[in-house]
């Protein structure tokens, strides 16, 4: 009974540390995946600035064009103006160089509103080009190891798993099943101990007698409250 008592030990002493260690077949995937997303929203973020940045420079292009456009009408206009002959012609003339020149000016605080604009989306565009490297810097210091971490928990988990596999071997079936059951819904405790007379699982005031069967370890004591196996210490 005392072997039986004592494989149960080693088997929650394996059971505790494989438990650790599935936390960290979720954690790690997270972290990984933090890190990509990072990087994806690093891409996203430059993609979108550039797009607004070539825009601008397009823009900008074509107020230029425009200006163009009107300067030669000017220039043409103002030509005209010398060879015109009747005083209405004339007025109507000079109205529509007035008006295009209005125009033009009128382009030209946009054009320099774009050039800000310019400006500060250069600045921008540095800044989340900056984030993005450290992004790409950080996954690629990480990516490799996490994704070692992960094999080599998921490997320790399968050898551990093994291990616990030999101890219980020769155990009743129904003391595994059991075990089992406890490691499976107590919060992956199945073996517990005397806390002071009071259960280490569940904190159940332990009654003498059932404190001294367990100091006996004759047999397999249960806890009365929560059920775990119950040994003076782990
Ligand atoms: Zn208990």
């Amino acid at each position: 009974m005392k072997k039986q008592l004592e494989k149960l030990i080693q088997m929650q002493k394996l059971d505790t540390i494989i438990g650790g260690k599935n936390i960290l077949t979720k954690e790690l995937p997270q972290q990984l995946n933090s890190l990509k997303q990072s990087l994806k929203d690093a891409d996203e973020t430059v993609a979108a600035t550039k797009i607004e940045f070539d825009e601008n420079l397009k823009d900008q292009k074509l107020k230029e064009l425009d200006i163009a456009d009107n300067n030669t009408k000017i220039t043409k206009y103002k030509n005209q103006l010398l060879t015109i002959e009747t005083n209405k012609e004339y007025k109507a003339l000079n109205s529509e160089i007035n008006h295009l020149e209005k125009q033009n000016s009128e382009i030209d605080d946009e054009l320099i509103e774009l050039m800000e604009a310019e400006a500060e989306l250069k600045d921008r565009l540095e800044e989340e080009k900056n984030t993005q490297k450290d992004a790409s810097n950080e996954l690629k210091a990480n990516e490799e190891k996490l994704e070692k971490e992960i094999q080599e928990v998921q490997k320790d988990i399968e050898d551990l798993k093994a291990k616990r596999n030999v101890l219980a071997k020769d155990l009743p079936r129904e003391l595994i099943r059991r075990y089992a059951a406890l490691i499976k819904n107590k919060n992956r405790k199945a073996v517990v101990f005397n806390d002071k007379n009071a259960c280490s699982g569940c904190g159940y005031t332990i009654r003498p007698q059932v404190a001294i069967d367990i100091k006996a370890g004759n047999s397999v004591v249960y806890c009365e409250s929560c059920g775990r196996i119950l040994v003076t210490q782990l």
